[in-house]
């Protein structure tokens, strides 16, 4: 297996990763795989910074092993700053691998190293992940810096606190270390005045209390022309804007000023994508032009685009369509100097193209749930007994989990599990149905209890993937890569 050699099997004693060892000043660093899992192995004046767990002869020299804690995370990136997050949304391609198990890092890293014109964000979550894998902030990033350092990685990565909607968790974020904030600014949409007529939208402001004087200057009576695009807006428009996004414009405005600005050591995202109606080319510079005149920078936008960006599955609609609205969001965004961010991007192979040739290979894409599913896959091919009980729990619980996720899935669809035999429950990630069915259930999968408390499946899952890490790194290479291929990284 091509990406075997990025792991090796416990044998006697310590094994050296073979990507991992690095300088630090006099000290030479490497992760070691032990027989009670891996180890950060040190000699040198930096080994006294770690909290150690013992010693080892390697080569006829005294090595220090360290476990992989957060406080030893923490040294790491101060002694090897290639282990440290850094802002790489300033590069043309990047792309967020969500990790909601903390696994895949070696395995996206070993496909990136063939993916030279991409650098990945490793560290993706939302508070919504976390508190459905009862995961932390420190815990993503470390993961992360664990597996930079274990592949050798030295392109840069990224750190993104995903999809946060207020100032304590972005500070959070922040101070452990992030260095993307992706600020969720759906609750402050205010979607019930999208459809009002002008005559009733400048009604509606005027009862409110909502004035467009101080748009006037900027708008009236001009036409934007954006790359061959022509904007323009009516009063009512402008009316019917403010009370949309009045409220997310201010928001939006003051976590910049206010949080972000000072920080100085974080790239910012604003992100629109989860309200039900798309943003519109008009909608998406008039939000881009009032941040722009209120002083924030983003490194990056994520419209609500047309059609449906469900977890887990392509693209639902007419991607033609998509392509050309793309084209002028693309071009709105070359503008105002950001880049677009396509939110949702697991397997939305069908508009990966369009995505690259309309921003012009400047884009960011986050991906997520195919990750886990692809681990997921592991399981359904190697434990089958365990994935029939997962995929029976799931369907019990399937409910619950709609509430934090929007997909049209049809349970109906699902085949019987009980109808069919081992071989065939891989091919269970191949329809739609399932794949959401699992991908949206993540959460009650990995929290699942026991009376005793116990968890129900998760020793059990972490136990198979540890066991078929080899395995999971190849799925990842080619699925994954996949991705990577169709948008021109
Ligand atoms: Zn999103």
């Amino acid at each position: 297996m091509k990406t075997a050699s990025i792991f090796f099997s416990a044998g006697q004693g310590p094994a050296v990763y073979p990507d991992s060892p690095s300088f630090a000043g006099d000290s030479v660093l490497a992760m070691v795989r032990t027989e009670t899992g891996d180890r950060i192995a040190s000699v040198g004046p930096v080994s006294s910074e770690f909290v150690s767990d013992g010693t080892a002869m390697m080569d006829g020299e005294t090595v220090t092993l360290s476990p992989l804690t957060h406080g030893n995370a923490a040294v790491l990136r101060r002694v090897l700053p290639f282990t440290a997050p850094s802002q790489v949304l300033t590069r043309a391609r990047t792309i967020g691998l969500g990790d909601r198990l903390g696994l895949a890092g070696d395995g996206h890293i070993a496909l990136l190293k063939k993916h030279a014109d991409v650098f990945p964000i490793l560290a993706q979550q939302s508070m919504r992940e976390l508190s459905l894998t009862e995961r932390t902030f420190e815990d993503v990033l470390d993961s992360a810096t664990f597996a930079v350092f274990r592949q050798g990685f030295r392109r840069g990565w990224g750190a993104d606190g995903d999809h946060l909607k207020n100032a304590a968790d972005i500070r959070n974020a922040l101070d452990i270390g992030y260095t993307m904030i992706t600020l969720d600014c759906g609750e402050h949409i205010r979607t019930q005045y999208a459809d009002l007529s002008d005559e009733d939208a400048a009604e509606q402001a005027a009862r409110l209390g909502i004035g467009t004087d101080s748009l006037r200057p900027f708008y009236a009576g001009t036409v934007f022309s954006v790359e061959g695009n022509e904007i323009s807006y009516t009063e009512g428009a402008l009316a019917r804007l403010l009370l949309v996004y009045g409220d997310m414009l201010e928001f939006a405005t003051e976590i910049y000023h206010t949080v972000i600005a000072p920080h100085r050591g974080a790239d910012f995202e604003i992100s629109i994508d989860e309200v039900m109606n798309p943003t519109s080319p008009a909608e998406h510079f008039f939000i881009a032009s009032e941040l722009i005149r209120r002083g924030v920078r983003p490194a990056t936008v994520a419209p609500r685009f047309c059609g449906e960006f469900q977890k887990g599955i392509d693209y639902i609609g007419d991607p033609a369509e998509f392509e050309r609205e793309m084209a002028v969001h693309a071009a709105i965004a070359r503008r105002f100097g950001y880049k677009i961010s396509v939110h949702s991007g697991s397997d939305k192979f069908s508009v990966f193209p369009a995505v690259n040739r309309q921003t012009r290979g400047v884009f960011h894409v986050k991906t997520a749930g195919t990750n886990y599913l692809e681990a997921m896959r592991i399981v359904a091919e190697k434990e089958p007994a365990l994935y029939r009980a997962l995929h029976s729990y799931a369907l019990e619980h399937f409910n619950e989990a709609t509430r934090y996720y929007h997909v049209t899935t049809d349970l109906s669809k699902i085949p019987d599990i009980r109808s069919i035999c081992d071989a065939e429950l891989p091919g269970l990630f191949g329809l739609n149905d399932a794949r959401q069915l699992i991908h949206i259930c993540y959460g009650v999968l990995l929290t699942a209890r026991k009376p005793d408390g116990s968890f129900l499946f998760r020793d059990d899952l972490y136990t198979v993937w540890d066991e078929y890490r080899a395995e999971y790194a190849a799925a990842l290479d080619a699925h994954i890569g996949r991705h990577l291929e169709l948008l021109g990284c």
